[in-house]
């Protein structure tokens, strides 16, 4: 029971014991297998030379870091023809050669270090009992190999900068899966032309304002039907509005000058009218009579 959960069923070991050493669990295994392959003539052998072991680490395990004590044994080569004199027996179900981890742990370091990063995931694969460092899981990403990409049907084209404001490359994406498909060293009529007639199949190139990749395209997918993306048509939609409004602006600037005119004016006379009516009954009252001023007028 326990041997099906901790070994792959396929494999040709055999659970030979587990001790929980500090926080470590380390987990014992032999292997039943009494021939093997020779792994470059195919020569099967069933003489063995020696054995050896190997210790990679596995899943975690209720919290405890796990490591695997594998019995490996070595068999003689009889073919003369081949390199090999001896070699060890194989375990593909669970590791690959040379490996310090079983596939399965790989897959789960790669899942989260392809999600988080390296410096992150390695963070909490080592909260989770898989202590690695960042520059690791950074290793492994770069050794997974690329997965074939199929022509896009829908191809979205944009520069990256590989020295800000100086050196530019090509971004090429399949817009309709939402995954990168290419990168071009240059920004080159000739890069794009040459990478389209090399890919056909593109129906729709997605593209922006630059005059290298609108010869690009035709020179390399000439049915393929060209089109601006999103941030460039919103630009230009941004762009006729500020034109626009500028129009507007300089109208509307005229009209409001002759408006205020008027309406200083109107204030000006309000003003007047009121402080009038606010004068003091007094200050209303006719002058008083003065005799000289009375003679001099007559
Ligand atoms: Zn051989």
């Amino acid at each position: 029971m326990l041997q099906e959960i901790l070994l792959p069923k396929e494999s040709q070991l055999r659970l030979a014991s587990i001790e929980l050493n500090g926080q470590m669990i380390v987990i014992s295994v032999a292997s039943t297998n009494q021939q093997e392959n020779c792994p470059h003539c195919q020569k099967v052998s069933s003489r063995i030379h020696s054995h050896y072991r190997r210790h990679p680490a596995d899943l975690p395990l209720a919290g405890h870091t796990v490591r695997l004590e594998i019995s490996v044994k070595r068999f003689f080569g009889f073919n003369d023809d081949c390199q090999c004199t001896t070699f060890a027996e194989r375990m593909p179900e669970l590791l690959k050669p040379y490996a310090r981890r079983t596939n399965r742990l790989l897959q789960n370091q790669l899942q989260a270090a392809f999600v988080l990063g390296g410096e992150a995931s390695a963070r909490l694969l080592t909260l989770m009992g898989v202590p690695v460092s960042g520059d690791t899981l950074l290793r492994l990403i770069r050794q997974t190999p690329e997965a074939e990409v199929k022509t896009p049907r829908v191809l979205g084209v944009d520069d990256w900068a590989k020295r800000k404001g100086q050196d530019y490359g090509t971004l090429l994406v399949d817009l309709e899966n939402r995954q990168p498909v290419d990168l071009l060293l240059e920004r080159s009529v000739a890069s794009l032309a040459e990478w389209l007639k090399a890919h056909p199949g593109v129906e729709i190139i997605s593209r922006d304002r630059g005059t290298e990749y609108i010869k690009g395209a035709t020179e390399g997918a000439p049915d393929a039907i060209q089109v601006a993306d999103r941030w460039h048509l919103l630009k230009n939609l941004r762009e006729a509005l500020q034109r626009l409004s500028c129009v507007f602006d300089h109208r509307l600037s005229k009209k409001q000058k002759d408006c205020s005119k008027a309406n200083l004016n109107v204030l000006k006379q309000q003003r007047y009218q009121i402080r009038m009516e606010n004068l003091s009954p007094r200050s209303k009252r006719p002058p008083r009579y003065n005799p000289k001023q009375h003679q001099r007028q007559q």
